[in-house]
């Protein structure tokens, strides 16, 4: 079998990000890009964020990606892995058809957003209804939204809509917050938002966009009213893909690989990989398996840009292109 140098998991913006350096660096990448490919900003319309562009359509800024790095030798293939295995070098992956043998893999499968689960908020996903306030909050300047959600990324998508919002109403189905007591107070204290307790949206309101919500009172059924928004911002959390990874690399309790990066951030309390020698700290990206990298939503929970996805693939590029050398492993 032919044995790879690198093998990039996931065709997001972090892993094109990381096939487009190691391609430049004559690694012949191989993407596995998942199916269906192109990550999260497959679900979105306008991204005015992404350095370089003015505006562009999700999609489009993931074909561009895909065009680029298939101009200097790079391989995708719109697969999904279901096992890789590293307790022998070179490692084997694993896709439904087939399996590869590789040197070095970056991990960058991403994360999800959580929905509610609602017909018309997914038809209205991208119309109105959206899951992240850094990304859309700016569509919304003086306009009304509704932010769903009771944690603390709740309380920060809050506090970021009421920038640029006229009004934002804070939804929660329970009669108390998860969230921590000091982002309370500043949810509390903010003039522009206004919180509904023990309240569930069952229905985006609106065909072409969104108008408004259809609201119900927990324990209530028969108490249904209306509330009219521009925008709906699900806040109820996010889920790494990352389930075919965890017998193999290092995750935290929520799932999101830790790489040397995340536990250089908590050195003090000294996280050791699973068999008791500490992180490699020359290569930030590195997962608790030398020569297993990660970038990208599937290890930042705080962020969760492309761009900053981008950045990552790129440093994870870098780290791979110093190990191999390094290890003399090519
Ligand atoms: C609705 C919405 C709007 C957004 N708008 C913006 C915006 O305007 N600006 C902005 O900067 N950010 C925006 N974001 C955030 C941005 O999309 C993410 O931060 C970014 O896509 C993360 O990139 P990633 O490459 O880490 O992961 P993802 O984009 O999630 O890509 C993960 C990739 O991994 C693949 N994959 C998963 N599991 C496997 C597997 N087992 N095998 C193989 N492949 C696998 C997936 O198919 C996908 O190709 C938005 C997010 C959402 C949900």
């Amino acid at each position: 079998m032919e044995i790879r140098n690198v093998i990039i998991i996931g065709g997001g913006p972090a892993g094109l990000s990381a096939a487009l350096y190691t391609a430049r660096a004559g690694l012949k990448p191989l993407v596995l890009a998942g199916s269906p490919p192109g990550g999260q900003l497959m679900l979105t319309t306008e991204v005015e964020n992404f350095p370089g562009y003015e505006e562009i359509m999700g999609p489009d800024l993931i074909q561009t990606l895909r065009k680029q790095v298939l101009k200097f030798g790079t391989e995708i293939l719109d697969d999904n892995v279901k096992e890789i295995v590293t307790s022998s070098h070179p490692f084997t992956i694993k896709t439904h058809k087939t399996e590869y043998s590789t040197k070095a893999v970056i991990i960058a499968t991403g994360a999800q957003a959580m929905w509610l689960g609602l017909e018309s908020e997914t038809r209205l996903r991208g119309k109105g209804v959206s899951a992240c306030a850094t990304c859309d909050g700016f569509f919304f300047k003086n306009k009304i939204v509704a932010v769903v959600g009771g944690g603390d990324t709740a309380m920060e998508e809050a506090q970021t809509l009421a920038k640029f919002a006229k009004k934002v109403y804070l939804i929660h189905r329970k009669d108390s917050f998860r969230a921590s007591k000091i982002m309370q107070v500043r949810v509390r204290e903010n003039p522009k938002i206004e919180i509904i307790m023990n309240t569930s949206i069952t229905k985006v309101l609106g065909e072409q966009k969104v108008e408004g919500v259809e609201l119900v009172v927990s324990h209530q059924p028969s108490a249904v009213s209306r509330l009219k928004l521009d925008g709906v911002f699900i806040a109820i959390g996010h889920k790494p893909d990352t389930a075919v990874f965890k017998d193999t690399i290092l995750l935290d309790k929520k799932g999101y690989i830790v790489t040397s990066a995340v536990a250089a951030l908590d050195i003090a309390k000294n996280i050791p990989r699973p068999d008791g020698v500490m992180f490699d700290y020359t290569y930030q990206s590195m997962t608790s398996v030398p020569g297993v990298f990660a970038a990208g939503d599937c290890v930042d929970h705080t962020y969760r840009q492309a761009g900053t996805a981008a950045g990552m693939g790129i440093a994870s590029a870098l780290d791979i292109e110093r190990w191999i050398e390094k290890k003399e492993v090519i």
